[in-house]
Parts: C-alpha cells; sequence; structure tokens
C-alpha cells in the first residue's frame, strides 16, 4: 500500500499514530463520504474530513449563505453572503485539501434523488435541520445498506446518531422517532441555537467517521449521545431496535 511522499509529510501526526499509520492513512484518503446539509454541523463535518484528507467528498444544500448562518456555520465569510452554500462549500474545502474530488449537488434531498446522489459513497453524513429530510435519509440508508451518521442541534443541546445498516439488527432513526413530529414552522433560527453546539456536534462527527474507517472498535454505533453543552454534559443511551418500527415504507410501498 502506497502513500505519496507529499501525502506522508502532510499526514505525517497520523500516520505516527500506532492506530492509524500508513494504512490507516490511506483508508482515510480512499473513502468516500456524503454530506447532506451545510450548516452549523456539516461546516465542522466537511473542515475536518478534508484536513484528514478524505479525497472522495459529496455535499448537498440548496441554501444561500445569510447574515444569520455565519454565528454557527464556520466554512462561511460576510463575502459569501448571497452565494450558494455548496459553492463556498466546494471552494474552502479544495483550498484545505487541493487534491480533493468534490460532487456538489444544489439541490433539496428527497426519496428519489438520493438513490442516485448516495450511491457511491460509503458513508452518509445528515447535517439537515428538519426530521422528514432525517427520515428519508435513514430510509435511503436502511434500505440499501450505509452507514449513516445524523446528528441535530437545537438551543444548547445536540444528538448524535449512528448507524451501521450493514447489521440486520441496526436500529434507526424511526426507531427513536416513530412520527414526524409537526413544528409548524418552528427551526433551530427561531428557537435560537448556541453557535458552538454545532461545532461541538459536527467535530464528534468527523472523529466517529474517521474511526470507523480505521475499525476502531469503541464507537457510538447502536447508541444515542446527548451533548447538553450548558452543563457540559454527555449521556449515551442505548436504542434498541422498535418491532413497531417502520422503516424502509416508503421504498416498500414504492418497490425500488
Ligand atoms: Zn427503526
Amino acid at each position: 500500500m502506497r502513500v505519496s511522499s507529499t501525502d506522508l509529510k502532510r499526514y505525517l501526526a497520523h500516520v505516527n499514530l500506532k492506530n492509524i499509520g500508513v494504512i490507516g492513512q490511506k483508508k482515510i484518503i480512499d473513502s468516500k463520504i456524503l454530506i447532506i446539509g451545510l450548516g452549523g454541523i456539516g461546516s465542522p463535518v466537511a473542515t475536518y474530513l478534508a484536513a484528514a484528507g478524505v479525497k472522495n467528498i459529496g455535499i448537498v444544500d440548496f441554501d444561500k449563505i445569510e447574515i444569520s448562518n455565519l454565528h454557527r456555520q464556520i466554512l462561511f465569510s460576510e463575502k459569501d453572503i448571497g452565494s450558494l452554500k455548496t459553492k463556498i462549500t466546494k471552494k474552502k474545502i479544495l483550498e484545505i485539501n487541493s487534491k480533493a474530488r468534490i460532487l456538489d449537488f444544489n439541490l433539496k434531498i428527497n426519496n428519489n434523488n438520493i438513490i442516485n446522489i448516495a450511491k457511491n459513497f460509503d458513508y452518509v453524513i445528515d447535517g439537515t435541520d428538519n426530521f422528514s429530510t432525517k427520515i428519508t435519509i435513514n430510509d435511503y440508508c436502511k434500505k440499501f445498506k450505509k452507514k449513516l451518521i445524523t446528528g441535530a442541534i437545537s438551543k444548547f443541546t445536540g444528538h448524535i446518531f449512528f448507524f451501521n445498516f450493514k447489521k440486520k439488527k441496526s436500529s434507526c432513526l424511526r426507531c427513536f422517532m416513530p412520527e414526524i413530529p409537526n413544528l409548524n414552522g418552528i427551526d433551530c433560527q427561531s428557537e435560537g441555537i448556541l453557535g458552538t453546539i454545532g461545532g461541538i456536534v459536527g467535530t464528534i462527527i468527523a472523529n466517529e467517521t474517521l474511526k470507523d474507517i480505521l475499525n476502531f472498535k469503541n464507537s457510538i454505533i447502536g447508541k444515542i449521545l446527548i451533548i447538553n453543552s450548558e452543563n457540559l454534559n454527555f449521556k449515551f443511551v442505548k436504542l434498541n431496535k422498535n418491532k413497531l418500527c417502520k422503516t424502509n415504507c416508503i421504498y416498500q410501498r414504492s418497490n425500488v
């Protein structure tokens, strides 16, 4: 297994870790990761994964950058206001790592387009901010056996879920949330959010993704990590498979 001399220099601090080495760094470089949602969570995820050397990165968002995004979406600056999040994210990732191959999708993910968008990626990271999109991503990943890491942030709190759908008995997001809550237009912006919580959640998601690529045993798969940044409290809750879970119903109905 070969890593170029430039890469060896660049990732020396990774390579020097005995659990990573040259072989582990090559695994990181060759991994294929799709990030859906380029907000408070997607910004640090994209930054850290690109910096770690991940070459194949897909990015999905349909929004333009607004001034109210800047307190938590750290990839963006004042001069980016009004530009597409996908365009600026791609530019910033390539500034970090010019060898990255970025596929950018400026669209809202749905049950149909996700099939083609996500098919060539091994990991899907969900940093979106609404429940129905989260369920769409969950159902797709479960049906097509992708590894899914979902993050959610609100006020001072963050939730992280890691599902390995290659395992038959994996729980899923519907086990945690059987019905999609009707929030009547309430989003993280209107209910308030501490800027740093997206950074904490996004960085832990990047951390857990790298650990999984490297086959580390100690991970949060099958558990929910709940972070309260107000009290700096980290809590793990086991998420069991719910026998009544309606997962994949959309794909079963449509016979995709
Ligand atoms: Zn489920």
